[in-house]
């Protein structure tokens, strides 16, 4: 496995690739590694000859009050899991190497999918994350990308994106892991003290009993959240930042229950913001 910190390299390997008739296969991360990030790296290596882990920690993403400085870093650890996972390339560029200085071109998503829940609450987020996938997307030059229900609206965004820009390459979303008690596996858990762990899963058995009165076939928009904010409110360390229920395509909120619906929330336990969503109707 190669590890890169510059792009002409990446290009350079990437057209080589492409020159042997290789499938590439991009899986981009903001490092800190767990079984979440080896499921999308395992998924690009079955259907690709070549995968591309990128890690970087994107500051364009990040608000001024968010934690761009204390994010977890451990590219030993992550270079490791990268190539057990079936990695063939690591690109690990700095802040400098992708926006140099006097860098001032964006992609700006400003309608859409973009709107509403984490576009909502954290601004600027998607334009930092569109820029940055478009740059890789563009560098890589991948057939396949994958990227994490998880972050469905993230998710959502890229598909709308690589539409709008006629981008080639393939969008695959892979399925959320989560921890045996239900909590889905983030970099970002690592902050929580061993009270507030215990008290995130409020989070999924909240999804969890919106879920179950869907599935009982006589509730409403209303009734649902009402089911999954009570849950989550019961548990004192946690406050909700939002939690809606979407339309999983554009993510725009469901006026009934008739259609696909996305059940997704952000929760802040302390200080840690903690995200999460179940597909309550297909
Ligand atoms: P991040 O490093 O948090 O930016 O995540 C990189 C990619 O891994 C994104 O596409 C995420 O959606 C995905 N991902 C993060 N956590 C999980 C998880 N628990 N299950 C599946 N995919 C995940």
């Amino acid at each position: 496995m190669q590890i890169c910190q510059h792009i002409e390299d990446v290009r350079q390997q990437g057209a080589a690739w492409q020159r042997e008739g290789l499938s590439v296969g991009l899986v981009p991360t903001m490092g800190y590694l767990h079984r979440g990030h080896a499921s999308l790296i395992e998924a690009a290596a079955r259907e690709n000859a070549r995968v591309v882990v990128s890690i970087f920690v994107n500051p364009l993403q990040f608000g001024p009050t968010e934690d761009l400085a204390s994010y977890p870093r451990d590219l030993g650890r992550d270079t490791e899991l990268c190539e057990q996972s079936g990695a063939s390339l690591v690109f690990n560029p700095s802040p400098e190497e992708l926006y140099p200085p006097g860098f001032c071109s964006y992609v700006i998503m400003e309608a859409g999918p973009s709107l509403g829940l984490c576009g909502a609450s954290r601004p600027g987020h998607f334009r930092g994350v569109c820029t940055v996938v478009a740059k890789l997307l563009h560098l890589v030059q991948p057939h396949r990308a994958y990227f994490g229900q998880k972050d469905a609206q993230q998710l959502a965004v890229i598909r709308r994106m690589v539409l709008d820009l006629n981008l080639p390459t393939a969008i695959i979303g892979c399925p959320i892991v989560r921890e045996a008690d239900g909590l889905a596996l983030s970099s970002r858990n690592t902050y929580l003290s061993p009270e507030e762990r215990r008290a995130a899963l409020c989070l999924y058995e909240g999804l969890l009993a919106g879920n179950n009165l869907v599935k009982a076939g006589d509730a409403d928009t209303e009734v649902v959240l009402r089911a999954v904010r009570e849950r989550i409110e019961a548990e004192p360390l946690a406050r909700i930042d939002y939690l809606a229920l979407v339309d999983p395509l554009d993510m725009r909120p469901v006026p009934d229950l008739s259609g696909p619906t996305l059940c997704a929330a952000a929760v802040y336990m302390g200080t840690t913001r903690l995200i999460d969503n179940l597909l309550l109707k297909d």
